[in-house]
């Protein structure tokens, strides 16, 4: 058995541009999917598989992982950058998708069989003000979620209230100092009205400076978070060392790391509580596995990045390793609609707050093709990355 052909399927039925792998073996009708989403980059990851990854595959045998994984980071030479572990994802997800389609196992089983039949799942609540914030927590517990991420106006407090500076540039625009005090009152709020019964969570999505996060998070201790997301960015992780002196709210860091250099010493060190990587950013199913077996070590649980700019193809990849990880925690959840479930048949479904697996072999997910041809990706410039303070100086998004 070798690979046939390596394909490119780009669609966004729900408006995220969405890149897929499809591995074709010399077996007829054996065949794997993968998920290289890089939504702001698409183009890129394609021609890094087309053109690249392609030529170096073709003929090899689709069976050994580890070795295709590793041949794959390294015949670059220069490695870990988001576009190109994208494309490794797309390819190393569609093997194992033919590994368990060989072994008619689901991934889940290949990796070493369930810790759990289902993945708690969190959603996400917003709104413009404390009261819109509490309505949507309620609306979700009626659904039977039980883990909310509060969050207001988005990422960054009232854009409304944000003085800019005449001339400024277009983009989105924040005020520090109100997003926090913003959220902390709204989470106030939500505990006075709802109580203990419900899980909260926060994402700060690296936009305070270290000083303000260090205050925010000691700031949050009274209302018990399930854990504070990206407090700082990428760039900044020397400051969890001060912040865990300082602070008891448990942290979730990493959906932007791409190498393995950055979460040795946060795991190692036990500064975070919930390692949270976007699985395609780290290159797929195969360094997740081993990431995974590194954080238990230390006791550090998962919460993989679930965005709708995951694809299916990755949020099934996330469900396989949920189910088996023995040290998961929880699974963000995007709630994709209809039509992405008619373009991805076995999107995994979320009933009464856990998301279910079908017992289908491989990722169990499959894509119709005529229908992905419908919702053509756009390539307009992305604006929500254009992102500064209140007084016009760049920031992160
Ligand atoms: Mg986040």
């Amino acid at each position: 058995m070798t690979i046939r052909n390596v394909r490119v399927i780009c669609t966004a039925p729900a408006g995220a541009r969405l890149v897929i792998v499809k591995v074709e073996t010399s077996e007829p009708d054996l065949f794997g999917l993968g998920c290289a989403t890089f939504t702001q980059r698409h183009l890129a990851v394609v021609t890094a598989i087309e053109k690249h990854l392609k030529p170096l595959l073709v003929g090899r045998d689709p069976s050994c992982i580890e070795d295709l994984f590793h041949l794959m980071m390294v015949n670059g030479y220069w490695r870990n950058g988001p576009v190109l572990n994208n494309a490794i994802s797309g390819v190393d997800m569609a093997l194992w998708d033919i590994k368990g389609k060989l072994a008619g196992m689901p991934l889940y089983d290949l990796l070493g069989g369930k810790c759990r039949s289902a993945a708690q799942v969190y959603v996400h609540a917003d709104g413009a003000t404390a009261a819109a914030v509490c309505d949507s927590v309620r609306s979700f517990l009626d659904q039977g979620y039980r883990f909310i991420r509060v969050q207001q106006s988005g990422y960054g407090g009232a854009e409304s209230r944000v003085r800019r500076p005449a001339g400024s540039p277009a983009g989105v625009y924040y005020d520090t100092r109100s997003y926090t005090r913003e959220v902390l009152a709204t989470l106030d709020h939500v505990r006075n009205e709802i109580g203990e019964s419900v899980e909260l969570l926060h994402d700060v999505h690296e936009r305070l400076p270290p000083i303000e996060a260090l205050q925010f998070a000691r700031d949050l201790e009274p209302f018990g978070l399930y854990f504070l997301e990206d407090c700082f960015a990428p760039e900044d992780v020397d400051w969890f060392e001060r912040l865990r002196t300082l602070s008891s709210t448990p942290l979730a860091m990493g959906e932007l790391f791409n190498n393995p250099n950055e979460w040795k010493k946060l795991i190692a060190e036990r500064l975070i509580d919930f390692v949270r990587v976007h699985i395609s950013q780290i290159g797929g199913v195969t360094a997740a596995r081993h990431l995974v077996s590194f954080a238990a070590q230390y006791a550090i649980r998962t919460a993989w990045h679930g965005p709708g700019d995951v694809s299916p193809v990755g949020h099934a990849a996330n469900l396989h390793l949920d189910l088996w990880a023995p040290n998961f925690g929880v699974q963000e959840w995007c709630r994709f609609p209809e039509q992405v479930y008619e373009v991805f048949p076995g999107t995994p479904v979320v009933r009464d707050g856990y998301m279910y697996p079908n017992d289908r072999p491989g990722l169990g997910i499959e894509i119709d093709e005529k229908r992905a041809a419908e919702y053509p990706c756009p390539n307009d410039v992305i604006e929500w990355t254009q992102v500064r303070r209140h007084d016009g100086s760049p920031a992160r998004p």
